[in-house]
């Protein structure tokens, strides 16, 4: 639920700064490793926004790739979850680089 709200907070504050009255439709973009059940984020943020400047905006997620440093054999590797290894060597010495983003690329407002 918090995120929902802090995105709803992040909308309120934009609107007053950039001057909008309505949000229509919000681009999200999300990292594998930011561990967020897209499901449930979904359905808090239809609950959320009722009564907001958001009330039936629609929220529209945008996967991320994860991506690592593999320290061992130093390859650029793709990862999906925190703890994975690397696909070129199979070590576990992988350097997080990309993938726990969460942040609102676009907007849609009026
Ligand atoms: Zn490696």
């Amino acid at each position: 639920m918090s995120i929902a709200e802090g995105i709803v907070q992040t909308l309120e504050d934009q609107a007053r700064v950039q001057h909008y009255s309505r949000v229509k439709t919000v681009w999200l973009e999300i990292g594998p490793l930011a561990a967020i059940e897209k499901e449930s984020l979904l359905f808090c943020f239809d609950a959320v926004t009722r009564d907001t400047l958001a009330e039936n905006a629609r929220l529209d997620i945008i996967d991320l790739p994860g991506e690592a440093w593999c320290l061992a054999c130093a390859s650029r590797v793709a990862i999906t979850q925190r703890y994975d290894s690397c696909s070129e060597c199979g070590s576990y010495q992988l350097q997080v680089t990309r993938g726990d983003e969460l942040r609102i690329k676009e907007l849609e407002v009026e």
